[in-house]
């Protein structure tokens, strides 16, 4: 560990206030900086040095530090529980490792601070399963990038989770990139991506007939492929749940109480419970979680990363997943975003890369649409009147940009699934392998985990009538009349599938928990012409009153109050309108 460069390199920067000190085997950076860049910059210079991680407590004038908001309900429903092990995070990590977990004879819950699960980066990504080719070799990403690709056939078969492989075309803007032809296929064999191929301009034209004419040829990965992000995440969470794990939304973890080197209580919103393992998967806020543990050894920053939706009419016009990469972004932190077809037959374009001192803040800037609309002439008919949408989400990133996987080395019953950034959705299933075994192998210094031999990997799922021909959906139409009754024209999504969606064993409450589900209001009107009934379906399923619900939780009520008092606008069960 070598203080002295460190100091070194800040001064040769400028960074004549920055005060580097040792932390058991980490680097504290304090002082201040002009700039929440400059802040980042410095935290990079620590890094190489030997040190375990880097924490970057320095300060910037003018930027506070986040506060975490805390959920409106508060009761004591966890009050005197205890749990074999206690997931913080309903993302995709954590809801993959209480899947992982639920193979076993083990109480598990899962604390997730959201009304929702997958309210984070967890909805707020590609859908992309990435090729393990742009990690670097032998770090942790190229690792479980890799492993957790392959996993991905036999798990959305079990989840019943649709899934895709179009293959991702890294383009060429020099003809000159074709001389690291060889350099590309070395990385991507030592990275154990399998396929790959160099293909010429003439190639990529036949294979996607729309691509621009700046492209070059390009490196062929057939690995690559998509899903619903958010969509995987709940079917985790749903199958966790058929096999016994339990999982509290609107649950907070607000701090623990040590004895000696191990957690023995957990302080949440909803009362003070026990955990004989805490796994840390509080995506951004992994951080400040390993830090109420007294085990903050690394620190996180948020990289900010928007995209813009296209109307499903465009997903016709590309086939794989495609980025026109320069040769001055090989050696970037970023893989550069390109253009993907989206599982629903959208294409996404995105994302961008920008550093933001605001861990939830999912403001769009126009300086990245910009960015975006030229990433989007990459195929010749895109234009931005495709456009349907925007949205950002926030990569949880170590100044390592590794992932760290690991049991705490200072706090016995801790895990950390920490700094998972992209491409942690296609790491998710071998990264929960690994912490799952983590986590029986504490348990069993103190007794036997056992495997359970009920455990059912295959999720029970409802109908998607929209991809079912005429003959079988009119049999469920026969049913159950509701499946018959559409009420998202866009999407075509009829009032069967949103009240199976109400009935699913992670409660829904929110609009916006309807739409993740069933895509009712995800079309060209954006719920314009459904929220009203959606609503009323929803007041009738969850039995209160429509002037509660809310667009995503919090205050974001959807109507006022009620205009004319003699609607009642609190809807009964009716026996044949209920599935
Ligand atoms: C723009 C963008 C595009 C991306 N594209 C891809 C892609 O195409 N492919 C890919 O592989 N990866 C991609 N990623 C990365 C991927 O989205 C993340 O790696 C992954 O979603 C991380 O999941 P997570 O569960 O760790 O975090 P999250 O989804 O953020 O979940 C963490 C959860 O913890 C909860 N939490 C935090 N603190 C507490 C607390 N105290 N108590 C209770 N709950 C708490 C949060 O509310 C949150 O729901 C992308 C990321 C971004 C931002």
């Amino acid at each position: 560990m070598n203080l002295k460069k460190v100091e070194k390199a800040l001064q040769k920067k400028g960074f004549t206030a920055v005060i580097p000190k040792k932390w058991r085997k980490s680097i504290i950076l304090e002082g201040q900086v002009q700039s929440w860049n400059d802040k980042i910059q410095a935290g990079y210079l620590a890094v190489g040095h030997g040190f375990k991680g880097v924490v970057n407590d320095i300060e910037v004038p003018g930027i506070q530090k986040e506060e975490i908001l805390s959920p409106q309900v508060k009761d004591q429903l966890l009050e005197g529980q205890s749990f074999d092990v206690v997931i913080v995070g309903g993302g995709v990590i954590g809801c993959s490792i209480a899947r992982e977990l639920s193979r076993y004879q083990l109480k598990i819950a899962l604390f997730e601070k959201e009304e929702d699960l997958a309210k984070h980066a967890s909805s707020r990504n590609d859908g992309m399963i990435h090729p393990a080719f742009a990690a670097t070799p032998g770090s942790k990403k190229a690792l479980y990038n890799a492993k957790g690709n392959l996993a991905y056939d036999k798990l959305c078969n079990e989840l019943k989770i649709n899934f895709k492989r179009p293959g991702n075309l890294i383009l060429f803007n020099n003809p000159l990139m074709h001389l690291l032809g060889p350099v590309f296929k070395q990385r991507a064999k030592k990275n154990r991506d399998h396929g790959y191929q160099m293909l010429s301009a003439r190639e990529v034209k036949k294979r996607e007939p729309n691509v621009c004419k700046e492209q070059r040829g390009g490196f062929y990965l057939p690995n690559a492929g998509i899903l619903s992000p958010y969509q995987l995440t709940i079917a985790l969470a749903e199958n966790a749940i058929e096999n016994k794990a339990q999982v509290f939304l609107n649950t907070m973890v607000n701090r623990f109480d040590r004895k000696e080197s191990e957690i023995c209580s957990i302080n949440t919103n909803r009362g003070q419970c026990q955990a004989k393992v805490v796994v840390n998967a509080a995506g951004i806020w992994a951080d400040h979680i390993a830090q109420l543990a007294d085990d903050r050894f690394f620190s996180l920053h948020g990289r900010k990363g928007m995209d813009v939706l296209l109307d499903i009419n465009t997903g016709k016009l590309q086939n794989h997943i495609t980025a026109l990469v320069k040769m001055s972004q090989l050696g970037s932190k970023t893989k550069g975003g390109g253009i993907i077809p989206t599982i629903e037959g959208n294409l996404l374009i995105g994302p961008t890369a920008k550093e933001t001192p605001y861990r939830e803040d999912y403001s769009t800037e126009q300086e990245d649409l910009l960015e975006l609309l030229e990433k989007m002439k990459t195929n010749r008919l895109l234009k931005p009147a495709d456009i349907i949408t925007y949205f950002s989400g926030i990569r949880a990133c170590t100044y390592e940009e590794d992932f760290i996987v690991e049991p705490s080395e200072t706090v016995k019953n801790l895990v950390h699934a920490a700094g998972i950034q992209s491409p942690g959705l296609a790491s998710a299933p071998a990264i929960a392998e690994d912490i799952a075994a983590i986590c029986v192998r504490i348990l069993e210094r103190k007794e036997k985990v056992e495997k359970k031999i009920d455990f059912n990997p295959h999720r029970n799922t409802s109908p998607r009538l929209g991809e079912l021909n005429l003959e079988q959906r009119s049999q469920w139409i026969q049913k159950n009349p509701a499946y018959g009754r559409i009420v998202c024209r866009c999407e075509v999504i009829s009032e069967g599938e949103i009240r199976d969606a109400l009935a699913s064993s992670v409660p829904v409450l929110t609009l916006d928990g309807i739409k993740r589900r069933t895509r009712a209001g995800m079309g060209r009107c954006h719920g314009g012409f459904c929220t009203p009934r959606i609503l009323e379906i929803m007041a009738e399923e969850n039995q209160i009153d429509m002037v509660e619900i809310t667009k995503k939780g919090g205050d974001s009520q959807i109507l006022a109050k009620k205009t004319k008092d003699n609607i009642d606008y609190q809807f009964k069960k009716t026996k044949n309108m209920k599935n």
